[in-house]
C-alpha cells in the first residue's frame, strides 16, 4: 500500500520527503508538480532527479476520485459526482461568475446533523473523508477546466466548504486541506476566498479561528431556539446565543469583517415578517452588541422527502426588504444549474439511500412543526 500525495499539505510532505532522505526545497518542487500543474505521474516531474522519482514510484502515488458522473448545465455550472468507496458518492459543484470561479467542495460522505431542508442531511452519515479526498475534488475540478477551457492558469478562485458534510464535524482532515488551498505554492487561495460553512460547532469555530482563519458562513436558517431546534438539530448542542457569541470571538481572527448567515428560506415555515424580525434582534439587538454579519437567503431546493416547500419569490423579496430596511447587507442567492439540478447531496443519495433516516425525519416532522408553528 503506497502513501496518496494528496493526504499531505506542504509541512507533511516535507516530512513524508524528508523520511525518504530528501531536501525539503525536493518536497516544494513535487507539491508545485501535483498542486500547480496537476501532474500525478512522477515521471513527468521532469526537473526531479531520477533516483526520487525512482524512490516515489516505489512508495506513493497521487490518487484521484473516480467520477461517477458530470453534468454540465447551460449556465456553465458543473456538478460532479465522486466515488468515494463502499457505495457511497460525494458532490462538487463548479459555478462560474463574471469575476470568479467557485468550486463548492464535500466534507464527509452524508452528514450527522441532519438538518430538515438537506438532502445530505436526510441520507444520515457515512463516514469522514480523508484530506486526500476533499483535496482531490479542488486538484480534478481545476486541472479538468483547465484542460477544457486550454487554459494554463487558475480557473478556481474561491473555495467553499458548503457541499456534502459539516466541515468542522471532520475537522482533523478539513485543517490540512485548507492549507493546500492557500499554500502559495498549492493553490495560492486568499483566505479571504476560502470559506467554511458551518452549522455552528462552537468549539471547533473556536479552534479554527486560531488554526487556520478562513472566510466564515454560519448557517442559521431560524431566528429562535425553539425553529433552530427542529431544522437545524445541532442547535440543542450549541444554541443561537453561544453560537454568536462564538461568531464574536471567530470575527476577532477572521481574514474578513463579517460573518455570513446562511438562511434557508422555507414556506411558512421560517420565512414570515415577524421572524425577520427577530432575526435583526438577534443580531443587532436593543441591548447589547451587534454583530458585523451579512445574510444570504437561499431558495429552498425542494426534494421528496423533505416534505418543506420553497419559499415564493414574492416573500423572499419582503424578507429580504425588511433586514435591509434594518441595516443588514441581504443578499438573495442566485438558483443555478437548474437545469441539471438536484438539491445539494441528491445526486449521492441516489446512489445510496439510507432510507431509515428518512422515515425518522418525517415522522419527527410531523411532531415538531406542530409544536414551533
Ligand atoms: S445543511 Fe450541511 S450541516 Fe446540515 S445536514 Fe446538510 S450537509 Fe449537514
Amino acid at each position: 500500500m503506497t502513501t496518496n500525495l494528496l493526504d499531505f499539505d506542504l509541512d507533511g510532505l516535507i516530512g513524508f520527503c524528508g523520511q525518504l532522505g530528501e531536501k525539503r526545497f525536493r518536497a516544494t518542487q513535487l507539491f508545485r508538480w501535483i498542486h500547480q500543474r496537476g501532474v500525478s505521474d512522477f515521471d513527468g516531474m521532469s526537473d526531479l532527479a531520477v533516483a526520487l522519482r525512482t524512490k516515489l514510484k516505489g512508495c506513493a502515488h497521487v490518487q484521484a476520485l473516480p467520477v461517477i458522473s458530470e453534468h454540465v448545465s447551460a449556465d456553465g455550472t458543473v456538478k460532479w459526482l465522486f466515488d468515494v468507496g463502499g457505495g457511497n458518492a460525494v458532490e462538487s459543484v463548479f459555478i462560474p461568475e463574471d469575476d470568479r470561479g467557485t468550486l463548492c467542495v464535500s466534507s464527509q460522505a452524508g452528514c450527522a446533523v441532519g438538518c430538515r431542508f438537506c438532502s445530505t442531511g436526510h441520507q444520515g452519515f457515512s463516514r469522514n473523508l480523508t484530506t486526500g479526498e476533499i483535496v482531490a475534488q479542488l486538484w480534478f475540478a481545476e486541472h479538468a477546466l483547465r484542460a477544457r477551457f486550454g487554459s494554463s492558469s487558475r480557473i478556481i478562485t474561491n473555495v467553499v466548504m458548503m457541499g456534502m458534510g459539516e466541515p468542522l464535524q471532520n475537522y482533523a482532515a478539513l485543517v490540512p486541506a485548507l492549507r493546500v488551498m492557500l499554500d502559495d505554492h498549492g493553490y495560492g487561495l486568499s483566505r479571504r476566498r476560502v470559506t467554511v460553512s458551518t452549522s455552528g460547532v462552537v468549539p471547533m469555530m473556536d479552534r479554527l479561528s486560531q488554526d487556520c482563519p478562513v472566510a466564515l458562513a454560519v448557517s442559521l436558517h431560524a431566528p429562535s431556539d425553539a425553529l433552530r431546534d427542529y431544522l437545524v438539530p445541532i442547535n440543542r448542542k450549541y444554541p443561537i446565543q453561544e453560537l454568536l457569541e462564538a461568531c464574536h470571538r471567530y470575527l476577532e481572527h477572521a481574514p474578513r469583517d463579517f460573518i455570513t448567515f446562511e438562511y434557508c428560506m422555507l414556506d411558512g415555515v421560517n420565512d414570515q415578517i415577524e421572524h425577520a424580525h427577530q432575526l435583526i434582534e438577534l443580531v443587532k439587538p436593543s441591548i447589547g452588541r451587534a454583530i458585523h454579519c451579512k445574510f444570504n437567503l437561499i431558495p429552498f431546493n425542494p426534494f421528496p422527502a423533505s416534505g418543506l416547500k420553497r419559499s415564493s419569490q414574492a416573500q423572499v423579496a419582503i424578507f429580504a426588504k425588511v433586514l435591509s430596511e434594518a441595516g443588514i447587507v441581504t443578499t438573495v442567492r442566485k438558483t443555478r444549474g437548474d437545469d441539471i439540478d438536484a438539491a445539494c447531496g441528491q445526486l449521492a443519495g441516489d446512489v445510496q439511500d439510507r432510507t431509515r433516516v428518512v422515515e425518522r425525519m418525517a415522522k419527527q416532522r410531523t411532531i415538531v412543526l406542530k409544536q414551533v408553528t
